[in-house]
């Protein structure tokens, strides 16, 4: 018995190698390495779009309230203003004179003393209850006595008539600067109009309070009056062109006092903008504040563009740390599985190197340690068997070697009574009796008998020993045929029976053993003739590819189906009386079979009980390389 050990360039460990999944990573690395990166980078990717979702609302909300603080401001600056100077035209009015003695030419000093404390007046005039003009004192016009004229229908000089302050609306001067108009009425008592105290106001103020407003690069604020006219806006020219924004949906929006925060808006010039804005109520004006989107929105580009990088940055480390993580697990479990792959294979002197320091490590080297195991229970397994081997051949050659010296033993005795008996029935003594005449010639028969058997035997042990060797040679089985004929033709003509045989013309020569070929059909004609009463033996000879085909029938006895195997074992008879009462030793079907088997050959029977039989046997015409005898 041969156990092969494999090494790494046996056939047996590429097939390991090529299994399946052990290629370049395998899927458990894959795998792990998949989990790993979707794990880490789903929360780097959640983490920056959380992040990027509020920094997008608060970024909203925080443009929305910046604005509309500024808004507020501008606003209440601007009330600021008008209530000042709506203030200080109320003061003028309330002088000891206006108390004692009414409105005189006393009163133009007050009105000086206005257009000095107040530089946004830039005119003030004074009505007497009846709408006319009485004084009129101006920064820009020197005023005569026939310039002042009737303004009973003045809506400035109506409203303040009737005890309530007027705002007019915004209206240019020389085509460049807004003014307002501002009417207080002049009572010494409350209830008691004596007159109207009318200021024209230049609103550059105003303008200077919108223009100071910097939202960021480009954002700016504007004011719309209540009828939706622009009052202020940095560029000045808009307001000339005395635009009207009611069909803006922020101005709208504004003017309604709708609660913010409002979505990005088209603007006069049809731009995105943001839009904030406060409301003046006193005078009904807006004040809104407007940043084109893409200038407010840069701060949260800049944000995303900046999470990007960094989500980039984590992603790129994710991989790195997944493919490190997932290399440090799946490669030894890797190494393990095709170390074990090996080993269960047979490569039992392999060992598996894991040195993780973990329970990898500890699992590889229960793996060794096994293989070890097995390593030493293998050899010492093998080491049992060769020893039987060789104990079971020296045995045997014994055997084979004390029989042949037996039938050695055994045939020179033999042969020497055998002659001896031949001497005495051919009357070389002398005339013998006829009735000792027949019992030397049984006494003959017996002998050959046993010297037959002698020489089946010593065949066997040699076959059995493997010393029994082939001499291949040309032959003619024509040659062999012949030979058996002769040999056998006497015997049969003494049972009377009909010997025939048919050979197939122009036979090839074959090559082989002619004399172990010879004993074989020997062998089967004989046993044909002997099992046979009446009738005929026959003997056919033909060639089918590349074989000659032998067949021996004969019309005797016939061998039961389940003798048919048998008869080609040693020592084995079928199992009829009348077989036994032949005499025969059981071997020579035996030794046949070995014969023709040594010839790369195959021989069988076919046969009924009562019937006859036909025993046949194949053997290739020229035999080149002889088998061993098993
Ligand atoms: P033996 O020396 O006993 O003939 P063989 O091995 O030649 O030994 O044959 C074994 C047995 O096979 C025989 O004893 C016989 O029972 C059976 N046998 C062989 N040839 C025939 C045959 N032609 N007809 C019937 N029986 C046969």
């Amino acid at each position: 018995m041969n156990i092969a050990f494999l090494s790494e360039d046996t056939p047996h460990a590429e097939a390991i190698r090529a299994t399946p999944g052990s290629r370049g990573g395998g899927r458990l690395l894959r795998r792990t390495f998949i989990i790993a990166l979707v794990l880490v980078s789903g929360g780097l990717l959640t983490s920056g779009a959380v992040e990027l979702f509020f920094r997008y609302r608060e970024s909203v909300a925080g443009i929305w309230a910046l604005q509309r603080e500024m808004a507020q401001g501008a606003a209440f600056k601007i009330q600021q203003f008008v209530q000042d100077i709506e203030k200080t035209m109320r003061a003028s009015t309330q002088t000891p004179d206006i108390v004692t003695a009414g409105l005189t030419e006393a009163y133009r000093f007050q009105l000086s003393k206005l257009l000095k404390v107040t530089p946004a007046i830039t005119t003030a005039t004074v009505l007497d209850p009846n709408g006319r003009e009485l004084l009129k004192e101006s920064r820009v016009e020197m005023t005569q006595p026939e310039d002042l004229g009737d303004r009973s229908s003045d809506e400035a000089f109506v409203q303040a008539r009737s005890g309530a302050v007027f705002f007019s609306p915004v209206y240019f001067v020389r085509q460049s600067e807004p003014y307002m108009r501002i009417a207080v009425p002049i009572e010494p008592f409350a209830g008691e109009v004596i007159g109207v105290l009318i200021a024209e106001v230049n609103l550059k103020y105003i303008w200077e309070v919108i223009s100071q407003i910097k939202v960021g690069q480009t954002g700016y604020a504007y004011v719309v009056s209540r009828e939706g006219d622009l009052i202020a806006h940095p560029d000045i020219s808009l307001v000339l062109q005395k635009q009207n924004l009611k069909n803006l949906v922020q101005v709208q929006a504004a003017l309604a006092g709708a609660p913010g925060p409002f979505a990005a808006q088209p603007n006069l010039a049809g731009r995105q903008v943001f839009p904030a804005y406060a409301t003046i109520p006193e005078l009904g004006w807006a004040v809104l504040v407007e940043r084109p989107t893409a200038e407010a929105y840069a701060p949260l580009y800049a944000s995303i563009l900046r999470t990007s990088v960094l989500l980039l940055v984590g992603l790129g480390m994710a991989t790195l740390a997944s493919l490190l993580i997932s290399r440090r697990v799946v490669s030894p479990v890797e190494v393990l599985r095709q170390g074990a792959a090996q080993i269960g294979a047979g490569a039992l002197d392999h060992r598996i190197n894991v040195q993780t320091g973990d329970e990898l490590e500890a699992l590889a080297t229960e793996f060794n340690r096994m293989a070890a195991q097995l390593q030493e229970s293998y050899a010492s397994l093998e080491q049992k068997v060769e020893e039987r081997t060789q104990e079971l051949e020296i045995a045997n050659k014994h055997k084979s070697q004390f029989l042949a010296n037996m039938s050695h033993e055994l045939r020179t005795p033999l042969n020497g009574i055998q002659g001896y008996t031949e001497l005495i029935v051919d009357g070389i003594y002398g005339e013998v009796p006829e009735k000792i005449k027949e019992i030397m010639e049984r006494i003959q028969l017996s002998g050959n008998r046993l010297l037959g058997l002698i020489n089946a035997v010593l065949d066997l042990s040699k076959i059995e020993a493997g010393r029994l060797t082939l001499s291949l040679a040309d032959y003619s089985m024509q040659g062999v045929v012949q030979t058996v004929y002769t040999a056998v033709e006497p015997l049969a003509a003494e049972k009377q029976l009909v010997l025939n045989v048919n050979i197939q013309p122009d036979l090839p020569v074959g090559k082989g053993d002619e004399q172990r070929l010879t004993q074989v059909l020997m062998n089967l004609v004989g046993n044909a003739i002997k099992f046979t009463e009446v009738g005929t033996v026959a003997v056919q000879v033909a060639v089918t590819n590349g074989a000659f085909m032998v067949a021996v029938s004969d019309t005797g006895i016939g061998i039961a189906e389940a003798d048919q195997q048998k008869v080609f074992e040693e020592f084995q008879q079928a199992d009829s009386s009348s077989t036994r009462k032949k005499g025969g030793t059981g071997l020579g079907l035996a030794i046949a079979k070995k014969i023709i088997e040594m010839h790369n050959g195959r021989i069988w029977v076919e046969s009924h009980l009562g019937q006859g039989s036909t025993f046949q046997f194949m053997l290739p015409v020229r035999v080149e390389q002889p088998r061993e005898a098993t």
